[in-house]
């Protein structure tokens, strides 16, 4: 019923950052090569995201805001394996369309015209053709407009904000080929030209001054669980006030992972301050088979089976980078 049913959405919607996530997540996934993502009031008025991806054709949209509804995974197997795409539960566009109004458009890579479904508190209230480009744009308006006890949960606009950018940073900095932009209440946070090289993406997201300070980070360790280590990560004097700086990808996702953070910032040792961070913007290879993903229903922090060696191994690879430099 309803009431169930909001309650579950609120496993995956926990504020607009987790919405973003999602919507840059099926972005990514739908071969994208262009995401423009736009919010309103921290997210919590109005959240887009526009893309250029394959598109969903009409007859499909409402399945996909369907609850269980998934085009990615062809059984119980696929899981196992560890997929290949970043979402793959196909109820993050049913959960969202439970708390919010949401409007699917898209128009799919060679249709000739596009449609348009519209969801407020998990209704299907519209579905008609519209004209549009191809892709697909979501709208997803007046989060928890219908759960008063969420809504009154959300912080200040500056600080949902906050979130958004971590969220859309870390899609961007992972997928450096694809051109991500941001923008909040009309200005523009940062766009990527999405050529494909992390510092010219690190650029964009921080800034000429930490990408010109990056260092790089590689590391192989036949003995830990990790297949590689490799990256970019700060001279100690760029560094900032917050752990959001530091983004780490598990075989290409990026995740959560407060272990490999750790890993980072003891890699500094005394030479940062006790309230102060690296940016950092580090892959991580693992056999997917030693690394759980599904720790938590947000999808977004990772378990590693040896989480010690994988700390160590990390540990290593920042330090000897550092040292490279002379730091
Ligand atoms: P999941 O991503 O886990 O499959 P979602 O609820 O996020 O589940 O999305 C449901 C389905 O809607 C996807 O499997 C996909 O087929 C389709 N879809 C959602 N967003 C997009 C998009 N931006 N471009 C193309 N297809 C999309
Ligand atoms: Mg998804």
């Amino acid at each position: 019923d309803a009431t169930v049913e909001r309650i579950a959405a609120g496993e995956v919607v926990e504020r607009p950052a987790s919405v973003v996530k999602e919507l840059v997540e099926n972005s990514v996934d739908a071969d994208a090569s262009r995401v423009e993502v736009s919010v309103e009031a921290g997210g919590t008025e109005r959240i887009e995201v526009r893309d250029d991806g394959v598109g969903i054709p009409a007859d499909d949209l409402e399945l996909a805001v369907a609850e269980h509804a998934t085009s990615k995974i062809g059984d119980i197997d696929d899981l196992e394996a560890g997929v290949g795409t970043l979402g793959f539960r196909g109820e993050a566009l049913h959960a969202i369309g439970a708390v919010s109004r949401l409007t699917v458009r898209s128009r799919p890579r060679g249709a000739d015209r596009g449609a348009e479904l519209r969801v407020a508190g998990g209704e299907v209230v519209a579905r008609e053709p519209v004209g549009c480009p191809e892709g697909t744009t979501v709208v997803v308006e007046d989060l928890f407009y219908n759960v008063p006890a969420r809504r009154k949960y959300l912080k200040a606009e500056a600080t949902e904000f906050s979130h958004v950018n971590a969220v859309v940073s870390g899609y961007a900095l992972a997928s450096p080929g694809v051109a991500v932009s941001l923008t909040h209440d009309g200005r523009e946070t940062f766009a990527t030209e999405g050529r494909g090289d992390r510092r010219s993406a690190v650029m964009s997201v921080y800034g000429r001054e930490v990408a010109a300070n990056m260092v790089p980070v590689e590391g192989t360790d036949e003995d830990g669980p990790l297949a590689a280590v490799g990256g970019l990560v700060s001279h100690p004097e760029t560094n900032r006030a917050t752990r959001d700086y530091v983004n780490v990808f598990v075989n290409g996702r990026w995740v959560t992972a407060s272990a490999v953070r750790d890993a980072v910032v003891e890699a500094y040792g005394r030479q940062l301050a006790s309230d102060r961070y690296p940016f950092a913007v580090l892959d991580v290879e693992v056999d997917p088979a030693t690394v759980d993903v599904n720790v938590h229903p947000r999808k977004l922090e990772v378990r590693f089976a040896d989480e010690d060696g994988m700390a160590r191994q990390v540990r290593d690879a920042v330090e000897s980078a550092l040292l490279a430099e002379g730091l």
